[in-house]
């Protein structure tokens, strides 16, 4: 008979991989270090706007398979929305110019030759060095592997790493942008349709795995924070919380999905992603006007990208480290001054909140890259898991799920 599975960290990697376990039957019991699940990707209610929000808006695509599987066995598929097709509106503030990428479906980037649906300012041939990308070696920068400048550039290929991959375009890792462009436009607009979680990242993707997991009969426990692994013979012999010591059967097993910087404090020599870089995000409580889209680039200005939800309009810089110390009113002034330009809404500042995540993802170059390690461990029954394991993707949602159920199908098959 096998053992309980103790996964710790309740984030998307723990949730996703406790959901794997308990569909094949498996023992599992999650403890989560906080009083909230979620991680990084959570609702909260806000004082300061009185309604709930999320720390960070997050983009998914219709490519990221594994979160869509996910949110399907979780009952909650329909909680993403999106356009039907894949539509990306532009403004560029510099020049008001305003247009739509507008992806075909299928492969055979048909879009290319549309001057209308393609960038402006830019020919067919242009988008032909992003192939480069798809073969980029490990260790190398996009700037080592394409030109970081012309329109195509400056209109698609930064502000689509910079979302992706959360750091500068030039210093980001050339094979992470490469995986995100094989797996998005390569395979064509069918890849690419934006989905947000319109009620709430909370309400789409956390709690409906809670409840699922809650019926399931697997205890989440709250407030649990692991503060130490004992090791004998090859294997994880117990694990100490706060005030309890569990000790492992000898089918017992541990997957770990915990953030890096906690990782490697609990397992000595372990070699990590320990570099971050943070995403700030702004939120204003106002009914966004009718013909705001769910989400908006914004290229030559601070805010990236705008989104539009009942009753609120928020906005995301990501590679946002240079705001971190600007002073919290002038960055919200500063953020709602350009939502004003782009949208019309009037000047005076709606009440707002800003949310400054310092570490929100590794950062992205070569060199953190190479120190993300895989889901094995030394000990036969530890597993890793957790954006920042070696998935082959960015720090993402995707890449989350991906590393849960990855490490949930070596604990099942060992
Ligand atoms: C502001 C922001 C915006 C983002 N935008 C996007 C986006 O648009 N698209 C996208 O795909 N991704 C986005 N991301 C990235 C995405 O949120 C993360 O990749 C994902 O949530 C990481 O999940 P995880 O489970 O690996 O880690 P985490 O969410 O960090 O979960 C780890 C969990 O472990 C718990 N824990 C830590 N130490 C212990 C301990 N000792 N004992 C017990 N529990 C412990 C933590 O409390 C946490 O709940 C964004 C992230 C942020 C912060």
């Amino acid at each position: 008979m096998a053992g309980t599975v103790h996964i710790i960290g309740a984030g998307l990697a723990g949730l996703s991989a406790a959901i794997r376990l308990t569909s094949q039957g498996r023992a599992v019991a999650v403890h989560e270090a906080t009083a909230f699940a979620g991680g990084r990707c959570r609702s909260y209610h806000d004082a300061s706007v009185g309604m709930t929000i999320d720390n960070g808006n997050h983009l998914l695509l219709s490519g990221n398979h594994a979160a869509i599987d996910y949110l399907r066995s979780i009952g909650a598929d329909h909680r993403l929305i999106g356009p039907k097709s894949a539509e990306f509106p532009f403004v560029d503030l510099s020049s008001n110019e305003r247009w739509t990428l507008r992806f075909n479906d299928g492969p055979l980037p048909f879009w290319l030759f549309d001057p209308k649906r393609r960038v402006p300012g830019t020919r067919p041939l242009d988008y032909l060095p992003l192939a480069r990308l798809l073969w980029a070696p490990a260790g190398k920068t996009v700037g080592d592997v394409i030109a970081c400048k012309g329109a195509l550039y400056d209109r698609l290929v930064e502000p689509l790493i910079v979302a992706a991959l959360n750091i500068d375009a030039p210093i980001g890792a050339a094979r992470l942008a490469g995986a995100i462009v094989r797996e998005t436009l390569a395979v064509g607009g069918r890849a690419c349709r934006p989905l947000i979680a319109r009620d709430g990242l909370g309400a789409t993707l956390i709690e409906p795995a809670l409840a699922l997991l809650q019926q399931r009969g697997t205890a989440v426990r709250f407030e649990h924070q692991l503060r130490g692994i004992r090791f004998s013979n090859g294997r994880a012999e117990a694990l100490d919380f706060v005030g309890e010591t569990i000790t492992l059967g000898a089918d017992d097993a541990v997957l770990l999905a915990v953030p890096p910087y906690a990782a490697t404090s609990l397992i000595a020599g372990l070699e990590a992603p320990n570099e971050f870089r943070a995403i700030v995000n702004g939120h204003f409580r106002i009914e966004p006007p009718a013909d705001l889209p769910p989400i908006l680039g914004v290229l030559n200005s601070t805010v990236q990208w705008i989104f539009s939800f009942p009753g609120r309009v928020s906005i995301t810089v990501s590679a946002g480290d240079r705001l971190i110390e600007t002073p919290r009113e002038e960055l919200a002034k500063k953020l709602w001054d350009e939502v004003t330009r782009v949208t019309g809404l009037p000047a005076a500042l709606p009440p707002w909140q800003i949310v400054r995540e310092r570490r929100a993802t590794f950062a992205a170059t070569p060199a953190q890259d190479a120190k993300r390690p895989g889901a094995a461990t030394q000990w036969r029954n530890l597993v890793l898991a957790g954006d920042w394991t070696d998935t082959g993707l960015p720090a993402t949602v995707e890449g989350a799920i991906r590393s849960g159920n990855r490490a949930a199908e070596f604990i099942a098959s060992s």
